[in-house]
């Protein structure tokens, strides 16, 4: 009540700058419509686009795991250095775990036209700059893909992807010696620090996350049931070894990651400029010259 009255006195006393005094929410969904127009102004027009995803994490793990962490990793980032964050997105690629319960997979065609529709209307709300942060192994090559799309026609914003973030040596000695891709040792750890209460370390051991290694194929050749060939139980890891010490350290370097591309894009005057310069020059290849 108190600090309601002390705002209201600063909007009556100076009415131009007050705003610049009322904190405002990273929350998309948080803020009103007036406030909205406040923070993209704040923001510099840069809002980012956590990705998550539904699928089984281990034995221990919610099925929003990544949804989770990646969320809290970016609203703690925009904290620190201001943007607007879309709410919870997870129409990703999934196709690799449908045989698992909890799995939501949407066809392709509907992720990329999903994600395209949400970052026109993002950008139509004045996203002028949007950051998609990736929170899932299963979009590493989706996100890229879709952003290179991007130059298929005129907009009037830029994409950009933050992939996953690999954390700089120095933290605490991870104790295991195995592939800890999903669901392991250090994806567990950081789900003890976004929603400890989430996390059943005592399940972590009742399934195998060994890599089983089925196919035996050159590594530069691709194909499909790659991950389910190695890690059928979709856990490839072991969970059980988490600490809190090294959720702290994984997601303090992982919101780093952030602060620093929010940095970076808010510092971007180039890249909107090159993409309307290429737009107007692909009107008419036959003027491009050398
Ligand atoms: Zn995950």
């Amino acid at each position: 009540m108190r600090n309601a009255l002390i705002v209201l006195i600063a909007l009556l006393l100076c009415p131009a700058s007050a705003w610049t005094q009322v904190k405002l929410s990273v929350h998309w969904e948080e803020l009103t419509a007036d406030d909205f127009r406040h923070a993209i102004q704040q923001s510099q027009g840069t809002c980012l686009l956590p990705f998550g995803i539904l699928e089984k994490h281990g034995p221990h793990l919610p099925l929003g795991t990544d949804l989770l962490n990646v969320r809290y990793a970016a609203l703690h980032a925009a904290e620190q250095e201001f943007a607007v964050v879309f709410p919870e997105y997870y129409f990703g690629q999934i196709f690799e775990a449908q045989h698992e319960p909890g799995t939501i997979a949407y066809s392709t065609h509907l992720q990329l036209e999903m994600l395209q529709e949400t970052t026109d209307e993002m950008a139509r709300n004045g996203c002028k700059k949007v950051i998609i942060v990736n929170g899932h192994g299963g979009n590493e090559n989706l996100l890229p893909f879709f952003a290179q799309t991007q130059l298929e026609k005129p907009r009037d914003y830029v994409v950009y992807v933050l992939g996953l973030v690999e954390s700089p040596p120095g933290g605490p000695p991870k104790k295991s010696t195995v592939i800890n891709w999903h669901a392991g040792e250090a994806e567990t750890a950081k789900m003890m620090i976004s929603r400890p209460d989430l996390v059943h370390l005592d399940r972590a051991a009742s399934e195998s996350g060994a890599d089983q290694a089925r196919l035996k194929l050159p590594d530069a050749l691709y194909t499909a049931i790659w991950w389910y060939a190695r890690f059928p139980n979709h856990y490839s890891g072991e969970g059980g070894l988490a600490t809190r010490e090294l959720g702290e350290y994984e997601m303090k370097s992982w919101q780093d990651a952030i602060v620093k591309a929010i940095q970076a894009v808010k510092a971007d005057q180039e890249g909107l400029k090159l993409q309307n310069e290429y737009f107007e020059k692909i009107k008419h290849p036959l003027d491009t010259r050398p």
